[in-house]
Protein backbone atom coordinates (compact mmCIF):
# COMPACT_ATOMS: atom_id res chain seq x y z
CA UNK A 1 0.00 0.00 0.00
CA UNK A 2 1.68 3.46 -1.15
CA UNK A 3 0.35 6.32 0.59
CA UNK A 4 0.65 9.65 -1.79
CA UNK A 5 1.52 12.84 0.01
CA UNK A 6 1.68 15.14 -1.74
CA UNK A 7 -1.53 17.05 -0.71
CA UNK A 8 -0.56 16.55 3.16
CA UNK A 9 2.77 17.98 2.66
CA UNK A 10 2.23 21.57 0.65
CA UNK A 11 -0.83 21.87 3.44
CA UNK A 12 0.71 22.76 6.66
CA UNK A 13 -2.07 21.66 9.81
CA UNK A 14 -3.14 19.00 7.60
CA UNK A 15 -3.80 15.79 8.82
CA UNK A 16 -4.50 11.95 7.40
CA UNK A 17 -6.05 9.54 8.85
CA UNK A 18 -4.41 5.38 7.86
CA UNK A 19 -5.13 2.21 8.78
CA UNK A 20 -3.34 -0.77 6.90
CA UNK A 21 -2.86 -4.83 7.89
CA UNK A 22 0.19 -6.00 7.80
CA UNK A 23 0.57 -9.38 5.69
CA UNK A 24 1.67 -11.88 8.21
CA UNK A 25 4.58 -13.34 6.04
CA UNK A 26 6.90 -10.21 6.75
CA UNK A 27 6.16 -10.38 10.33
CA UNK A 28 8.02 -14.27 10.72
CA UNK A 29 9.74 -14.36 13.17
CA UNK A 30 11.00 -17.89 14.95
CA UNK A 31 9.38 -17.08 18.00
CA UNK A 32 5.99 -16.83 16.59
CA UNK A 33 3.78 -19.67 16.37
CA UNK A 34 1.01 -18.34 14.51
CA UNK A 35 -1.25 -14.59 14.64
CA UNK A 36 -4.61 -14.62 16.66
CA UNK A 37 -5.99 -11.63 14.80
CA UNK A 38 -4.69 -9.53 11.57
CA UNK A 39 -2.07 -7.30 12.50
CA UNK A 40 -2.84 -3.98 11.89
CA UNK A 41 -1.74 -0.49 11.82
CA UNK A 42 -4.22 2.71 12.11
CA UNK A 43 -3.39 5.96 13.20
CA UNK A 44 -2.90 9.43 10.99
CA UNK A 45 0.01 11.45 9.34
CA UNK A 46 0.23 15.11 10.46
CA UNK A 47 1.94 18.15 8.93
CA UNK A 48 3.05 19.90 11.56
CA UNK A 49 4.66 23.32 10.30
CA UNK A 50 5.92 21.53 7.55
CA UNK A 51 7.03 17.75 9.41
CA UNK A 52 4.78 14.73 8.81
CA UNK A 53 4.36 12.95 11.85
CA UNK A 54 2.91 9.59 11.91
CA UNK A 55 1.60 8.54 15.13
CA UNK A 56 -0.77 5.68 16.06
CA UNK A 57 -0.51 2.01 16.70
CA UNK A 58 0.22 -1.67 15.43
CA UNK A 59 -2.37 -4.25 17.66
CA UNK A 60 -2.53 -8.26 17.56
CA UNK A 61 -2.66 -11.10 19.22
CA UNK A 62 0.11 -14.05 19.01
CA UNK A 63 0.54 -17.68 19.53
CA UNK A 64 4.50 -17.35 20.43
CA UNK A 65 7.20 -20.10 22.24
CA UNK A 66 8.21 -18.50 25.48
CA UNK A 67 12.33 -18.31 25.14
CA UNK A 68 12.82 -19.96 28.61
CA UNK A 69 10.43 -22.83 28.41
CA UNK A 70 9.42 -23.21 25.54
CA UNK A 71 5.77 -23.49 26.47
CA UNK A 72 2.95 -21.78 23.40
CA UNK A 73 1.40 -18.71 25.31
CA UNK A 74 -0.60 -16.09 23.82
CA UNK A 75 -0.08 -12.14 23.97
CA UNK A 76 -1.49 -8.86 22.76
CA UNK A 77 0.84 -6.40 21.47
CA UNK A 78 0.42 -2.63 20.96
CA UNK A 79 3.21 -1.12 19.71
CA UNK A 80 2.79 2.66 20.22
CA UNK A 81 3.86 4.44 16.53
CA UNK A 82 5.92 7.67 16.10
CA UNK A 83 7.83 8.68 13.61
CA UNK A 84 8.63 11.66 11.59
CA UNK A 85 9.43 11.29 7.81
CA UNK A 86 11.38 13.30 5.81
CA UNK A 87 11.29 14.03 1.62
CA UNK A 88 15.21 14.48 2.20
CA UNK A 89 17.89 13.31 4.90
CA UNK A 90 19.97 16.33 6.46
CA UNK A 91 21.54 13.50 8.57
CA UNK A 92 21.84 10.03 7.16
CA UNK A 93 22.42 8.66 10.53
CA UNK A 94 19.01 9.75 12.18
CA UNK A 95 17.20 6.82 12.69
CA UNK A 96 14.23 8.98 13.75
CA UNK A 97 13.31 10.48 10.50
CA UNK A 98 11.93 8.19 7.38
CA UNK A 99 13.07 9.09 4.38
CA UNK A 100 10.29 9.54 1.43
CA UNK A 101 10.90 8.58 -1.97
CA UNK A 102 8.74 10.73 -4.24
CA UNK A 103 6.64 11.83 -1.80
CA UNK A 104 4.71 8.60 -1.36
CA UNK A 105 5.17 6.20 1.78
CA UNK A 106 4.93 2.73 1.52
CA UNK A 107 2.61 1.96 4.72
CA UNK A 108 3.34 -1.25 4.84
CA UNK A 109 6.67 -1.56 4.93
CA UNK A 110 7.29 0.69 7.34
CA UNK A 111 4.76 -0.41 9.54
CA UNK A 112 6.11 -4.26 9.44
CA UNK A 113 9.58 -2.29 10.39
CA UNK A 114 8.25 -0.62 13.23
CA UNK A 115 6.49 -4.09 14.37
CA UNK A 116 9.58 -5.97 14.55
CA UNK A 117 11.77 -3.55 16.34
CA UNK A 118 8.56 -2.63 18.42
CA UNK A 119 8.23 -6.06 19.73
CA UNK A 120 10.18 -6.73 22.87
CA UNK A 121 13.48 -8.75 22.22
CA UNK A 122 12.10 -12.12 24.46
CA UNK A 123 8.99 -13.78 24.08
CA UNK A 124 8.59 -14.63 28.06
CA UNK A 125 5.20 -16.40 29.07
CA UNK A 126 5.55 -14.64 32.50
CA UNK A 127 8.20 -12.34 33.60
CA UNK A 128 9.73 -14.47 36.14
CA UNK A 129 9.46 -17.54 34.66
CA UNK A 130 11.61 -19.49 35.75
CA UNK A 131 12.57 -21.73 32.34
CA UNK A 132 13.79 -25.82 32.05
CA UNK A 133 16.20 -26.87 34.26
CA UNK A 134 19.71 -26.85 32.43
CA UNK A 135 20.42 -30.89 33.30
CA UNK A 136 17.31 -32.96 32.99
CA UNK A 137 14.88 -30.41 30.88
CA UNK A 138 12.10 -30.20 33.86
CA UNK A 139 10.06 -27.23 33.42
CA UNK A 140 10.85 -25.22 36.54
CA UNK A 141 7.70 -23.41 36.78
CA UNK A 142 5.90 -26.12 38.23
CA UNK A 143 8.19 -27.16 40.78
CA UNK A 144 11.42 -27.84 41.28
CA UNK A 145 13.16 -30.88 39.65
CA UNK A 146 15.09 -33.47 41.58
CA UNK A 147 18.67 -32.43 40.66
CA UNK A 148 18.00 -29.26 43.01
CA UNK A 149 18.34 -31.97 45.92
CA UNK A 150 22.10 -32.68 45.08
CA UNK A 151 24.27 -30.29 47.27
CA UNK A 152 26.37 -27.60 46.11
CA UNK A 153 30.23 -29.38 46.11
CA UNK A 154 31.64 -26.40 48.41
CA UNK A 155 28.91 -27.12 50.37
CA UNK A 156 29.12 -30.76 50.90
CA UNK A 157 33.50 -30.15 51.72
CA UNK A 158 32.24 -27.69 54.08
CA UNK A 159 29.86 -30.12 55.72
CA UNK A 160 32.73 -32.85 55.88
CA UNK A 161 34.92 -30.91 57.90
CA UNK A 162 32.13 -29.92 60.36
CA UNK A 163 31.65 -34.13 60.44
CA UNK A 164 35.26 -34.29 60.77
CA UNK A 165 35.58 -32.21 64.15
CA UNK A 166 32.75 -33.91 66.18
ZN1 LIG B 1 8.14 -19.60 30.09
ZN1 LIG C 1 16.84 -30.79 36.85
Amino acid sequence: MSMDLHELIINPGRSLPFSCEISEERLAQPSIVSFSEPVTGSGEIRNEAGLLVLTGHIRTRLLCICDRCAAEFEKSVDIPLELTLATELEDEENPDFYLLCDEKLELEEVLSDCFILGLESSFLCREDCKGLCGRCGADLNLGPCSCKKEKDPRLAVLEQLLDDKD
